[in-house]
């Protein structure tokens, strides 16, 4: 297990590019996609280097609905190709991360005669398509097999039921996960440092320049490459492309400067080649998810809705000791930072949990909502011609500057997807020929057998680094005990790993994303905000502050 470098130590290695002056990769982003390109580039054996503007998946991709499937509505519109993918990714990261990401049951409850037999076919070609690599086989249930399965649903007007199985997660400890095998592979990440702007010799992209968001430090970061790979925010990077001043010509005007040093002048003046602004790439659209106990629907299978009132597709997830309700598909012009959901999308999960399961949830019941943002993409007009659908769900890029975007796909696919980004750049001649599939059998950090993710999170969630995480003070004193269960869900051992060797440098990075308390009860999250704030000056040497952490955690708590 390898310690993460302190974060000064972390701001100087970024400040000394590789031998040769420049890094191979310069990767924007600190999300699923982000992340899994610099774990790919890094065990290629690149010099990567990764920045997050805020926390390891604080944009779309802690707010998933934290499936690991191949998609059965993907089935549904016919298309195999990238079912059968999303599967085969499916197996690998149950493979690869078998503390954070596991196999979960599912049942469909049928609630007209036709039901069961119809979607049982639909799920059984599902199976097909696993082929070995499938979880279980999809059985058709008898009204009373669907009521011992799924003690919570609905019993009025039931006739049977379908099992099948796909495959559940914790999303951002798994982000946290690919972030620290990317470092313990050599690659350089950061979180809360930003891109704020692209360096241009000649037309084509060479580099970044950041900034510590702590402490206001600039960098350049020269590199071959660089890869925006910024969700739903990718089109002001590509902006930043556009807005880019030509460096060359400045060095030709005689001012040269230090190679990791930032630049005296804003690199961010006007262009001197001047380029079409390019048209968005993504139209964004929010999905919510809300969070009630799990006494809603006890026992460990997960519910599937595959047609609502309105033709959509709702899920009940048991996760963490909670259940997850979601989602909703509902687009937007803007892009906050966090999105808050809509009166008739609460309304809409609401209702139609209402009409499946036994006891109703009411508003007061919601313990957190989360809204997370899903980048749809359409292809911009004028780098038509160097645009590569490689599937339907992501997008790869190469502008004319070489800067590489990439967005779409879904967290299932990361892998692929970033095998399909690397490739990419090779084939651009952006990066030397590098042999590939270097992750496909890769465990992640920790790696091991853990117990089921629908229960209250615990060490479990560490694999085997369960016994670093033991030897640190505090191991057994428990700031928050599931409620339910009463098992101690987040010990202070727990906020110290967080700091030492998981780069939590807020309050809100160690209960949103490391213990995932903001997402499961938003109240309790308000409440040990003093106590995880002490800790972690005891391990920072400062305190970070709470009253904007106590805000966000209102903001989670709040229906409209
Ligand atoms: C509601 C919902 C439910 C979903 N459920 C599932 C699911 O169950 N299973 C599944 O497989 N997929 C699911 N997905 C899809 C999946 O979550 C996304 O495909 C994935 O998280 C996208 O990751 P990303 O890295 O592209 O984007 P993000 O996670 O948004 O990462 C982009 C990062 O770039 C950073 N950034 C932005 N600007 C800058 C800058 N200037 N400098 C540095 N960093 C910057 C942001 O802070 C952000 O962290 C879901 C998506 C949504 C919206």
């Amino acid at each position: 297990m390898s310690q993460l470098l302190p974060r000064p130590e972390l701001l100087a290695r970024l400040q000394q590019p590789p031998p040769g002056g420049a890094w191979d990769i310069v990767i924007i982003g600190g999300g699923a996609t982000g992340l899994g390109v610099a774990l790919d580039a890094a065990v290629r054996g690149l010099s990567v280097a990764l920045v997050e503007s805020h926390d390891f998946s604080a944009g779309t991709s802690s707010r998933a609905t934290k499936l690991v499937h191949g998609g059965v509505r993907y089935l549904a519109q016919g298309n195999l190709g990238l079912v059968r993918e999303a599967l085969h990714e499916r197996t690998r990261l149950l493979a690869n991360a078998p503390h954070v990401a596991q196999r979960l049951p599912f049942v469909m409850p049928g609630y007209h005669w036709w039901e069961c037999g119809f979607y049982g076919t639909g799920l059984k070609a599902y199976d097909a398509l696993a082929g070995r690599q499938g979880l279980g086989a999809t059985e058709l249930l008898s009204k009373r097999r669907t009521l011992e399965l799924l003690p919570g649903v609905n019993a009025r007007g039931l006739w049977g039921g379908v099992r099948y199985w796909d495959g559940q997660f914790d999303d951002a400890r798994l982000a946290l996960l690919l972030a620290r095998t990317a470092a313990a592979r050599g690659a350089v990440v950061i979180n809360h440092c930003a891109a704020e702007s692209l360096l241009r010799e000649g037309g084509q992209v060479r580099g970044v320049q950041v900034r510590c968001r702590e402490t206001g430090t600039a960098v350049v970061l020269r590199s071959r490459c660089v890869v925006n790979a910024t969700g739903v925010w990718v089109d002001a990077v590509r902006d930043m492309d556009h807005d880019a001043a030509d460096p060359s010509a400045d060095a030709a005007a005689g001012s040269a400067q230090e190679p990791g040093q930032a630049p005296a002048e804003d690199p961010a003046k006007p262009a001197t080649r001047p380029l079409a602004k390019p048209s968005a790439m993504v139209a964004p659209s929010q999905g919510v998810h809300l969070i009630v106990d799990r006494a809603f629907m006890p026992g460990p299978h997960a519910l599937l809705v595959p047609k609502t009132a309105d033709g959509r597709v709702l899920f009940a997830v048991p996760w963490l000791g909670k259940t997850i309700l979601g989602t909703t598909d509902t687009p937007r012009k803007d892009l906050p930072r966090e999105p808050k959901p809509f009166a008739e999308e609460v309304n809409f999960i609401l209702g139609e949990a209402g009409r499946y399961l036994a006891r109703a949830p009411q508003r007061a019941d919601v313990r957190s909502v989360w809204v997370g943002m899903r980048p749809l993409v359409k292809p911009p007009d004028e780098d038509a011609g160097n645009t590569k659908a490689l599937s339907r769900e992501h997008t790869v890029l190469v502008g004319r500057s070489g800067l590489v975007t990439v967005t779409g796909g879904k967290w299932t696919t990361y892998r692929a997807m970033a095998e399909d980004v690397l490739d990419r750049c090779m084939a651009a001649g952006l990066l030397a020929q590098r042999p590939g599939d270097v992750t496909t059998r890769l465990p992640l950090l920790g790696a091991a057998p853990g117990r089921p993710l629908g229960e209250p999170p615990g060490e479990h969630l560490y694999g085997s680094e369960a016994a670093l995480l033991r030897s640190l003070p505090g191991a057994q004193t428990w700031l928050w005990r599931d409620a339910e269960s009463g098992q101690g869900a987040m010990s202070e051992a727990m906020v110290r790993f967080a700091v030492r060797y998981e780069m939590a440098r807020t309050v809100e990075d160690v209960l949103a994303r490391r213990s995932r308390l903001l997402f499961l009860d938003a109240a309790e999250a308000a409440r040990q905000a003093d106590a995880v704030a002490a800790l972690m000056a005891e391990e920072l040497g400062a305190a970070p502050e709470t009253s904007a952490f106590k805000a966000l955690a209102a903001q989670y708590r709040e229906l409209p």
